[in-house]
């Protein structure tokens, strides 16, 4: 016999259990993982429907954020601490699942943050999980090494070519690299004027790009 399933009722919100939060579509959650000795998971709230008759049981279909560890490619030096990328994984999971509310800033916003808070994370990349492709597939890189940027690092830049280096890379510590006022590359010869090296973590136009998967191999 055919069972009459009960309306679904789509909610505008969904306040977390045993929290004052509140959630809505196009907010950023992180949700309890199966296996607690792993960090929860982030999500992306797509939609809220509630299958019980009374609003209850309530649902949110959410596309997945994957950490870099459950890409295919795995967690590469480049990889920020806090980075996720936007995959085309979509599910359907129950809201009590739902531990907390989290940012996803976009690599810009996140460089500029004053101080990163447990909740803070930031998205550079989608991810294909069915290919394990990112996009852009594409990345600019810097420093001797051809890394690109990841923000955990403090990096110089060269006055003169706008190049960034780790001071690691360039035989020097990250203390000398914070006090230096001026900076000029290897590559860069004599002294240039003007303006005082930060250690402001904008990328630059004039980086070069490399393609993200052959960065894959290399260790
Ligand atoms: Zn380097
Ligand atoms: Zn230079």
């Amino acid at each position: 016999m055919a069972k009459t399933r009960p309306p679904k009722k789509i909610l505008e919100s969904y306040t977390i259990k045993g929290s004052d939060k509140v959630i809505k579509p196009g907010d950023c959650v992180l949700m309890r993982s199966v296996d607690t000795s792993k960090p929860p998971y982030v999500a992306r709230i797509e939609s809220i429907e509630a299958a019980g008759s009374r609003g209850t049981n309530v649902r949110v279909r959410v596309r997945w954020y994957y950490r870099p560890e459950e890409s295919m490619g795995g967690r590469r030096p480049f990889h920020g601490s806090k980075e996720v990328f936007l995959s085309d994984h979509y599910d359907v999971q129950s809201a009590d699942t739902i531990e907390g509310k989290c940012n996803v800033h976009s690599f810009r916003s996140y460089t500029k943050l004053d101080s990163v808070n447990a909740e803070d994370y930031f998205c550079r990349f989608e991810y294909k999980s069915a290919s394990g492709s990112f996009v852009p597939d594409r990345i600019a890189v810097f420093c001797k090494c051809e890394m690109p940027y990841n923000p955990d690092d403090l990096m110089i830049q060269c006055e003169e070519c706008s190049d960034w280096f780790h001071p690691s890379c360039i035989g020097m510590t990250i203390k000398e690299a914070k006090k230096r006022e001026h900076f000029f590359c290897q590559s860069c010869t004599t002294e240039g004027h003007g303006k005082t090296a930060e250690n402001s973590h904008e990328a630059t136009a004039q980086s070069e790009e490399k393609p993200v998967e052959s960065k894959r191999r290399r260790r």
